[in-house]
């Protein structure tokens, strides 16, 4: 499988990414504030394929996924210059199951 991982999207030229935008209430001589509809569906519709998919793979092997997640979590800290491989570590020696988890979930948003 061929798939481009480092492809960034450009932001919604309707709210940049803010998920709301502003357009003039002429009545009353200000500025609205509205949801961007563009980006809620998009997000409705991220929601729904995550639901799928892990109603997809849930049957797979716990050993399977736990491997995806160890190699996505050392792939993303090793890749972000901001984080330190070291703390893998460290979670390891301690095994700090709960950190590691916290870890995976904040590189999985
Ligand atoms: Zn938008």
């Amino acid at each position: 499988m061929k798939i481009n991982l480092n492809g960034d999207k450009m932001e919604c030229n309707k709210c940049q990414g803010t998920g709301w935008y502003k357009v003039p209430n002429h009545r009353l001589e200000i500025m609205e504030n509205v949801e961007c509809m563009d980006c809620l569906l998009n997000q409705q519709f991220k929601d729904h394929l995550k639901e799928e998919l892990t109603r997809l793979i849930v049957n797979t092997s716990p050993q399977k996924l736990a491997q995806i997640v160890a190699q996505l979590v050392v792939n993303s800290v090793d890749r972000n210059e901001n984080d330190d491989i070291q703390r893998i570590e460290g979670i390891i020696h301690t095994k700090n199951v709960i950190n590691a988890l916290a870890l995976a979930e904040a590189y999985s948003q």
